[in-house]
């Protein structure tokens, strides 16, 4: 069975968490917990909501809801909030007491946030909230920022997918050194971009000497009886299609296939 992660994206519809400026706590936690969710899936992991829209849950029913999944692990998505405006900023991950894993994806997840550019607070124990106390599963609770701190929006902002990105890398590294996933569910498929499938090999060869001349990592792939002649072996969909732009300002037909 794939492993599981319940994402709960904090507060929503009449909780609007915290506010600063018109700017409210539940809609950077929806966006942040899905965003998170479709890498963690990507991955291989099997992954639940507490809520994909603006609707308004108890923590406790979060917690139920996690709990009946059967869970294995259970992250919630927050922004910070301190009395005085722009005075403190920096991620901090909360758990119900400092030990097992989850303190150590909570600490993954601080350092991950850190290389996007948030300051580290550090992982505190918070016994007595509800969605860390209630769960049956290891629970963290991310606080990706202060919300009323416009350097840590700006980066919510400018940076968010690298953000999603750390979060979902701080969780999926610690899961794999303590062997709860395997390392070929992170890795997932590769992409590369394909400009052309020969059954001559004159053909295929021309294709991929033309390509090398001009710098692209061309080579062909004869895995299936076919010559296909690609370029790249990327990790990231993203990747592919850059260099697929370049390919197609360069004059190629091309398409993105995927392997393993
Ligand atoms: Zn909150």
């Amino acid at each position: 069975m794939p492993y599981s992660i319940m994402m709960d994206a904090g507060h929503g519809g009449r909780d609007p968490g915290a506010v600063y400026n018109g700017r409210q706590e539940k809609d950077d936690t929806l966006r942040l917990a899905l965003a998170v969710g479709e890498i963690l899936q990507d991955r291989g992991i099997d992954v639940e909501y507490t809520r994909t829209t603006d609707v308004y849950e108890t923590p406790y029913e979060k917690a139920m809801e996690a709990n009946q999944a059967g869970a294995d692990l259970f992250i919630s998505i927050h922004r910070n909030s301190f009395p005085t405006d722009n005075e403190v900023s920096g991620v901090e991950s909360l758990v119900y007491d400092l030990s097992g894993l989850k303190l150590e994806i909570a600490e993954a997840i601080n350092e991950e946030l850190a290389t996007v550019g948030f300051v580290d607070l550090g992982v505190k124990a918070r016994p007595n909230l509800v969605v860390l106390k209630r769960t049956r599963m290891p629970a963290v609770l991310v606080e990706a920022g202060f919300i009323n701190s416009d350097t840590d929006n700006m980066l919510f902002d400018q940076s968010f997918d690298d953000i999603a990105l750390a979060i979902a890398d701080g969780i999926l590294d610690t899961l794999q050194r303590n062997g709860l996933v395997e390392e070929s569910v992170q890795t997932g498929p590769d992409y590369r971009v394909q400009t052309g499938a020969f059954r001559s090999r004159a053909y295929a060869e021309r294709l991929r000497n033309e390509l090398l001349e001009q710098d692209f990592p061309a080579y062909i792939d004869d895995s299936d009886g076919f010559l296909r002649v690609q370029v790249g072996d990327f990790d990231s969909l993203d990747e592919a299609a850059d260099m697929e732009r370049r390919l197609k300002r360069a004059g190629y037909a091309t398409v993105i296939v995927s392997g393993v």
